[in-house]
């Protein structure tokens, strides 16, 4: 029987198998072992085999024995220079990125940082700016500066309020029958937004009361939220995570997670162009010129300059 891990703690899974129950899983000891160096072999999104035995309550504990090859897999290493790396959630198809201009502002370089490791995962994003009743006049003419900038680049980008409501709705259809991975740093508002789109949701978290489990909704885990149109869609959210981490770049490469940056960079004179100091940079007077936005220009450097530091920042501030 084959099934999608929905919830994932230590060596504790809770897989959605085919017949559409949701069951309590174990990790066969052998799969644990197997493949590459990750804290954790099986995690949230993952599509598995299952050992079904006949006559088996639901309560009981199923034995995961295989993962299904994944479509894609987000990765955080643990530390620098550790060989050991943490998968926070496979098969995304889209990711949400949600961000206030106040109370607690998300900068420009997180966002694009964001992004850039976004298009590196080829994971398509989407910006959530929230918090939209609390914003002054100045905020709300620089979010729509930023929504602009954004969605010139190809970033779609909504105005919400999780508070209020306000155009929360609408969120649901770029919901529908996917995948979504949501993050933010703390304070933007993730969680009264997502309990503002799919309401109990608090409810169905603490109603897995499986005596295997106990302690799970103590801990933190990523869990999958199906989304309440039995679309298939569903949303991720990984508590006290902020992002991807960074991925290995060259850097020659890091400008092809800046769409715009690498739509210009075509017209450099040298194909391996840095845009830093190399002649006949065509990127540098597209800045200079406001055709590439100052503030992408800067988070851009600021990458490379991480790469030259040797500097290694797993989460990004
Ligand atoms: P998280 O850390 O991203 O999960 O943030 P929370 O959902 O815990 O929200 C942080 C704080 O911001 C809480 O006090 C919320 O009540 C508040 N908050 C969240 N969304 C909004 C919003 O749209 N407007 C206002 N005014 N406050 C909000
Ligand atoms: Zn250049």
């Amino acid at each position: 029987m084959t099934g999608l891990v929905i919830k994932n703690t230590g060596s504790h899974y809770i897989v959605l198998t085919e017949d559409g129950v949701e069951r309590p899983c174990l990790a066969k000891g052998n799969l644990r072992l197997r493949g590459f160096r990750s804290t954790n072999p099986i995690v949230v999104g993952d599509h598995v085999v299952v050992d079904s035995l006949p006559e088996q309550s639901e309560e009981e504990p199923l034995y995961i024995k295989d993962i299904l090859p994944r479509k894609n897999y987000i990765i955080r290493r643990a530390a620098n220079l550790s060989k050991e790396s943490h998968i926070l959630a496979a098969n995304i198809d889209a990711s949400f990125l949600v961000c206030t201009i106040a109370a607690p502002e998300t900068s420009t370089t997180f966002i694009d940082r964001f992004l850039a490791t976004a298009e590196a995962y080829r994971v398509p994003t989407e910006l959530i700016f929230n918090k939209v009743d609390l914003y002054a006049p100045e905020a709300l003419a620089y979010m729509e500066e930023l929504i602009t900038l954004y969605e010139h680049i190809g970033y779609p980008c909504h105005r919400v309020s999780a508070e209020t409501g306000e155009g929360v709705g609408a969120l649901i259809d770029h919901l529908k029958g996917k995948i979504t991975l949501f993050s933010g740093h703390s304070g933007v508002g993730k969680s009264t937004l997502i309990n503002r789109l799919i309401p109990g949701v608090e409810l169905r978290t603490g109603s897995i009361s499986h005596a295997h489990f106990k302690g799970m909704h103590t801990t933190t885990f990523s869990q999958m939220i199906p989304i309440p149109d039995a679309s298939g869609g569903y949303l991720i959210d990984t508590p006290g995570i902020k992002g991807f981490g960074m991925l290995e770049m060259e850097e020659a490469e890091v400008s092809h997670y800046f769409p715009e940056l690498f739509e210009v960079g075509a017209s450099c004179r040298f194909g391996n162009c840095t845009h830093t100091h190399e002649p006949g940079c065509a990127v540098r007077a597209a800045v200079e010129d406001g055709a590439i936005v100052a503030s992408r220009y800067i988070s851009y450097l600021g990458i490379l300059e991480d790469k030259e530091g040797g500097k290694y920042r797993p989460e990004y501030k």
